[in-house]
């Protein structure tokens, strides 16, 4: 079966709680048979993600913020050590400061955007590169956008261009990595209710409207983004690279939304 986990080990970063999309995608690629290695942004989510991941066994976690090099090396130093290779990483991790993911985007200022782009982006290009050294098979890298890259979402703001080169920087590494036979690709669901994504103003209209037009009148579930994520570690995916796979409902098919009564 393609979509068989067995013997293969990864890294999940960006567990905070049970809500949490790499959660989702975690417990995905558990259920799959994969042997998983977490990491956890700071001491305050260990207790947290520990409970988490004792309830599938897993006993591996390290914590890593992306903005500390040193924690960086330890983390990856220690999945080296444990796991020796591996043959996956999840790379589910994003940041604004809050203030800017409500006002006018035009408000952005140099300090959020400089943290935004190097916590939601450039963690993914380092993590990449540590995760490449460990992967002398070839192996998968997944990350998480959302359409906010590519067309304007009310008050996603700053987190919109952090997106845009997320998506770049998937298409760079799926370039770089290829004749390693590591494929890059992004899973883009729609909106849903984590502490990110109530984070962005707005956030429960936003999820109520997408529910409300999607063409499949549904938004993203943890399970469904867990079953894409399987499929993108898997032997499942083993042509598809550089790709941005939309679950969403189909939302990002709209040229407008469905108006309430149509025009006579
Ligand atoms: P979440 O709050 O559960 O996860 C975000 C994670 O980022 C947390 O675990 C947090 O600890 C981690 N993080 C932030 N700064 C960090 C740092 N400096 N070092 C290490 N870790 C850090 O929310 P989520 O919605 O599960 O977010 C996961 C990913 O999914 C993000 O990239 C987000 O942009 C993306 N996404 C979310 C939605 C949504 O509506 N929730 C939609 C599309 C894409």
């Amino acid at each position: 079966m393609v979509l068989n986990m067995q013997g293969k080990r990864g890294v999940v970063m960006g567990v905070a709680n049970d809500r949490s999309i790499a959660w989702g995608i975690a417990k995905a690629l558990h259920e799959a048979g994969a042997d998983l290695a977490f990491t956890y942004q700071g001491e305050q989510l260990k207790k947290r993600v520990e409970p988490l991941c004792a309830s599938i066994g897993c006993d591996f976690l390290v914590e890593a913020d992306v903005t500390d090099d040193a924690k960086m090396d330890e983390a990856f130093a220690e999945v080296k050590e444990r796991f020796g290779t591996i043959d996956f990483l999840v790379h589910a991790i994003a940041y604004s400061d809050k203030a800017e993911i409500s006002g006018r985007f035009s408000d952005t200022t140099r300090g959020n955007f400089l943290n935004s782009l190097n916590i939601s982006c450039y963690s993914f290009i380092d993590a990449s590169r540590r995760a490449a050294e460990l992967m002398p098979d070839g192996g998968s890298i997944v990350t998480l956008t959302y359409m906010g890259s590519r067309s304007v979402i009310p008050f996603y703001n700053v987190m919109g261009v952090a997106k845009a080169a997320l998506e770049a920087a998937t298409r760079y590494l799926a370039n770089d990595l290829g004749p390693q036979k590591i494929r890059v690709n992004a899973i883009s669901p729609g909106p849903m209710k984590t502490l990110a994504g109530a984070a962005v103003g707005g956030a429960r209209r936003t999820f109520k409207h997408a529910e409300t037009n999607s063409p499949l009148r549904a938004n993203a579930t943890l399970a469904a983004v867990g079953g894409t994520a399987v499929w993108l570690c898997s032997d499942g995916g083993a042509c598809t690279t550089g790709e941005i796979v939309h679950v969403d409902g189909g939302y990002h098919v709209l040229g407008m939304p469905r108006p309430e009564e149509m025009p006579s």
